[in-house]
């Protein structure tokens, strides 16, 4: 039975505030059930090419005049629409990508935060003033881009659809979304839900289809002016290289190989629920999972022991039955996972879940490995499953050693009750956000987001997004 939500037409992009149909489609599947479930249009450079034109001529027109106290209105109401709509969203997404319903509830929960934050800071960003020679006056002005382009992955739609779109419309740029063609529809659904409140057409159009077609169309548009990614490094790599073409900044967020750091002073009892959970929440598919666990040599046994009996009680299985742990989110992403895992032969599997359904879902089992060497692939690359590595470590000194030993650094979590090495720890580590005694402090949309080395570059979420998603300009009037 096709998915019908809300009053979304199957196959339609929103291009300047109307429906438009694909001249192709793609056909979407259920993760959980393998089978398929409805139909995307396939967009292609012309339909990027409509969207662009029509958030210049948002820009241009009613969108691009409207004051901020507007704008933050517009998303405030936006934001309050998505939360009655909390329920409809989680199910949808529940279906399209396979996150059981209590996760799926929280993104949605989160999409309407963001709005709600993003709605309030609309109007309370701005320049400065700046004391410079007699006879001149000096501010500044905080722009918005223009026209943003948003490439985003099936991981979190909602979430960073909140978190980049969010802070985009703030500041008055008009957003054209490629969201992953294999989670499309709550994109769509917000589009909807955005058109509803009030949004000007054109200030934010959503056009689904291939990375390779639709994505790197948009990535070259000559008409854009910024580009957020969250996806893979590779595509990164591409995405940045044809924003280069243009000269125009990206954020980049791509992934990592975060750790947690357990001291043998750490209250066991707090961590355990964070170091499980941290790593299997969406089935591992998160960019700031935590995927390498550094404990130190005198709790080792302990904590493996404590871990690996959780990981025995992990149920895994669909969405819609709300256990421990969904999906992934394709056959290829567990082909890609499954192949992975072949290369952890070589080492100890301290434990592994349970999928506890026979459908024909795209199910992998949570895996804990022991005793994994530092510069193991398993310890090194982005697995995006469901799998965590347990690092032994001696002193302060390997630890911070291991846990900057891989390419990436997106987030780091230290837990120990000694105050000087919290503070060493912070600074030492290399990563965009660093958790002491806790893994993610709630994912507060307050907070800024972003990673060094290869997890990428610039920052989203909390005010730092809104810096990134304008552009200032600089006024010396001399007036004697
Ligand atoms: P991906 O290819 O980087 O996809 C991310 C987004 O970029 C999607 O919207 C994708 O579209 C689009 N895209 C792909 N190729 C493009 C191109 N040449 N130009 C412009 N846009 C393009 O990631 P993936 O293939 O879905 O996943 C592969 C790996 O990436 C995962 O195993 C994981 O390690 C990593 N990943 C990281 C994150 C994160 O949050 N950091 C999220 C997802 C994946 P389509 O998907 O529609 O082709
Ligand atoms: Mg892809």
């Amino acid at each position: 039975m096709p998915l019908k939500p809300f009053d979304i037409p199957q196959a339609h992009h929103l291009i300047g505030g109307a429906w438009i149909r694909g001249k192709a489609t793609i056909q979407v599947t259920d993760p959980s059930v393998g089978a398929p479930l409805t139909t995307i249009a396939r967009g292609n450079a012309e339909d990027i090419d409509a969207a662009v034109i029509a958030a210049q001529a948002a820009r241009e027109g009613e969108w691009g005049r409207m004051a901020a106290l507007e704008r933050g209105r517009i998303l405030t109401r936006i934001g309050q629409m998505v939360l009655e709509q909390v329920e409809t969203l989680a199910k949808l997404e529940a279906r399209d990508v396979g996150k059981p319903l209590k996760q799926a509830r929280a993104d949605a929960v989160a999409l309407a935060r963001y709005m709600e934050f993003y709605g309030g800071a609309a109007d309370k960003i701005h320049g400065e003033t700046i004391p410079y020679l007699d006879g001149y006056t000096v501010y500044t002005l905080r722009e918005p881009h223009g026209v943003t382009g948003h490439i985003i992955p099936w991981n979190y739609p909602m979430q960073i659809i909140g978190r980049s779109v969010g802070a985009a419309l703030a500041m008055g740029n008009a957003c054209v979304l490629k969201p992953a063609e294999d989670a499309c529809l709550t994109a769509l659904a917000f589009a909807q839900i955005a058109m509803e409140a009030g949004l000007p057409a054109g200030a934010l159009s959503v056009v689904t289809g291939l990375g390779s077609e639709a994505g790197a169309a948009l990535a070259a548009h000559p008409g854009v002016q910024h580009i957020s990614f969250t996806g893979s490094v590779r595509t990164g790599e591409a995405i940045q290289a044809a924003a280069a073409t243009n000269v125009i900044p990206v954020t980049l967020e791509l992934g990592g190989k975060s750790p947690q750091i357990v001291f043998d002073d750490a209250d066991l009892d707090r961590a355990l629920p964070f170091l499980i959970n941290a790593g299997i929440q969406n089935a591992g598919q998160t960019c700031s999972a935590s995927s390498r666990i550094l404990v130190q040599r005198r709790i080792y046994d302990e904590v493996r022991d404590r871990m690996a009996a959780a990981y025995g009680e992990l149920k895994v299985g669909p969405a819609m039955e709300d256990l421990d742990v969904g999906p992934l989110i394709s056959a290829k992403q567990k082909e890609i996972v499954t192949g992975f895992l072949e290369k952890g032969a070589d080492l100890t599997i301290a434990a592994q879940g349970q999928i506890v359904t026979d459908a024909a879902g795209h199910y992998v089992p949570p895996t804990l490995f022991a005793n994994v060497p530092p510069d193991h692939i398993l310890a090194q690359d982005e697995i995006f499953d469901p799998v965590q590595a347990i690092i032994p470590f001696e002193d302060e000194a390997e630890a911070i050693r291991i846990a900057n030993g891989t390419d990436y650094g997106l987030v780091a979590a230290i837990w120990t009750r000694d105050g000087g090495r919290q503070m060493r720890l912070a600074k030492a580590l290399k990563s965009g956000q660093v958790f002491i005694n806790n893994y993610g402090a709630g994912g507060g949309v307050e907070l800024p987001f972003g990673g060094v080395g290869k997890s990428g570059h610039g920052r989203e979420k909390g005010f730092e997004a809104l810096y990134g998603f304008s552009t200032l300009k600089t006024v010396a009037a001399w007036h004697g």
